[in-house]
């Protein structure tokens, strides 16, 4: 029989379980449905064999008073009921163009100093472009703490104008216009600042600096944290949450159909795995977790074109590529000396080349490797593998594109030879072998993006990816 619900969301990643969880809180009672085994989504813990695999969130941002998301953390009691283990720097970067090494350190002052030790050459234009990074932190935050409040704003005209102007200041210029006009051609520095763009983005041309400026700031005033016990941790604990308030959460249920009356959502129609098991829904708000070109495709065929008119002018996000190591040793006897690493092949000299990134993976491998990353959750507190093997992924940026039109054999193919060479890669800058468990028992695979569930196996599946940091693409608008 159809039950009755205040809301429902589509999808139990971290978007559909915090919104589900903030609903559930105020007294509405909710009912999650998720496609796959388990909830999270992307924020997914999972295990092969003895060795436990974070999926993706290594590091959150912030989480300092200024931070929005703090409220949000608060109001669930998760700053309480988790714990955020701080990571240290926020990344070490090798390659060629850098020279020896160069750690970013986590608070304003210490990146400044560091920096500024490295290339003192451009101390006044180093302090300028930290000064503009905190300065649209501030201005968002301010935002963000007074966003229900008109009366702050009609008392405090010239304190807001003041600290909201960077917003317009920045305006609509982008990462490379920014770093371009204060370090000129200068590419080390850039590479220095911004070893981390594939956080955000692949393409600092494209990228709005504010949309950069904001979360780097964020990193770099509250530090970069890791759940303890990994995102399924934070993933779980929303779970609970939203059953304590009453609410329903469902795995195995994939939603198909949204019900709608005009222009009116009125429930949503779901199956098992089997399609032998259908069930419909009502409630009068759904939280569409998924892509909107899948939303649409759960409307009647006439609202469609309607539906996805805001967003035909977006870019499809980057997609990232993720290989899970288990290892014999830890990755500081190979000589690895931060949490997070970012290792720049020959061929990125400049920031601007990071656009090219992306398409390397759909080439077969040969001489020219992608950026990556490398994260050794060995050196923190982590609580997921305290004994052998070792968790460290290797992470970099990659496309839907490169994995759609493929046979999965060749798929397959493809992923095994790319994984051999970028673990060849790294066990040559290791200078000897890295210790991982044989192959077979080696935990590592590759993900074909980085917006889908770790669930998923097959890189079709993930084609509900978001959409880029554009000029043009600030705003979501889901059913
Ligand atoms: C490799 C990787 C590394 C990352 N690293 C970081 C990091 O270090 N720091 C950071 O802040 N962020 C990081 N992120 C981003 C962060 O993990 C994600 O942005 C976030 O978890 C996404 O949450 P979501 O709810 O939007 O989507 P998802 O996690 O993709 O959740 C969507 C859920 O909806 C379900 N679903 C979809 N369609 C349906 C349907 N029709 N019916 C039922 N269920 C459906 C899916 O199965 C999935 O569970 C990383 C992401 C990846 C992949």
């Amino acid at each position: 029989m159809a039950r009755h619900f205040d809301a429902i969301a589509i999808g139990s990643g971290l978007g559909g379980l915090t919104a589900a969880a903030l609903y559930a809180r105020s007294g509405r009672r909710v009912l999650v449905l998720e496609r796959s085994d388990i909830c999270g989504g992307a924020a997914t813990v999972y295990r092969h064999g003895p060795l436990a695999i974070e999926a993706s969130l290594h590091e959150i941002d912030g989480l300092d008073e200024d931070d929005p998301k703090l409220p949000i953390l608060r109001s669930l009691r998760l700053d309480r009921d988790l714990t955020f283990v701080d990571v240290g720097d926020l990344y070490e970067v090798r390659g060629q163009e850098i020279g020896e090494p160069f750690a970013l350190p986590c608070g304003v002052e210490q990146a400044l100093r560091a920096i500024t030790a490295r290339f003192p050459h451009r101390a006044a234009e180093l302090a300028e472009y930290f000064r503009r990074l905190v300065a649209a932190r501030d201005a968002i935050a301010l935002a963000a703490r007074h966003r229900e409040d008109p009366g702050f704003w009609l008392l405090h005209v010239p304190e807001t104008v003041r600290r909201l102007w960077p917003l317009l200041r920045e305006g609509r210029a982008t990462v490379s216009e920014v770093l371009d006009e204060l370090f000129g051609a200068e590419e080390a520095i850039k590479l220095a600042l911004a070893a981390n763009l594939s956080y955000f983005h692949d393409d600092p041309a494209k990228m709005p600096f504010l949309r950069f400026a904001i979360p780097q700031a964020s990193y770099l005033l509250g530090g970069g944290h890791y759940i303890r016990g990994g995102s399924q941790a934070l993933s779980d604990r929303l779970v609970e949450l939203i059953r304590q308030s009453n609410g329903v959460v469902e795995t195995k249920r994939e939603v198909d159909t949204l019900i709608i009356d005009e222009d009116r959502v009125l429930g949503v129609a779901h199956h098992d795995h089997g399609r032998t098991d259908v069930s419909v829904e009502y409630a009068p708000v759904v939280f569409g977790n998924a892509a909107p070109q899948h939303l649409a495709q759960m409307l009647p065929e006439a609202c469609r074109h309607a539906f996805l008119a805001p967003y035909r002018s977006r870019h499809p996000s980057i997609s990232l590529w993720t290989i899970a190591l288990g290892l014999s040793r830890p990755p500081a006897d190979f000589g690895v000396r931060h949490y997070s690493t970012f290792i720049l092949p020959p061929w990125v000299r400049t920031l601007g080349a990071m656009r090219d990134a992306g398409a390397i993976l759909g080439e077969e491998p040969g001489t020219r490797l992608p950026p990556y990353s490398f994260v050794d959750y060995h050196r923190i507190d982590d609580a997921l593998n305290p004994t052998p093997p070792y968790l460290g992924t290797l992470c970099g940026i990659d496309r839907l594109s490169n994995w759609t039109s493929l046979s999965a054999e060749t798929k397959q193919k493809r992923k095994t030879r790319w994984m051999d060479r970028l673990i060849g890669d790294l066990d040559r800058r290791a200078g000897r072998d890295l210790g991982w468990m044989p192959r077979g028992r080696c935990a590592y695979r590759l993900q074909g993006c980085g917006r889908e569930s770790a669930g998923d196996r097959d890189a079709r599946r993930h084609s509900r990816g978001g959409f880029a940091m554009d000029q043009n693409s600030y705003r979501m608008r889901h059913a």
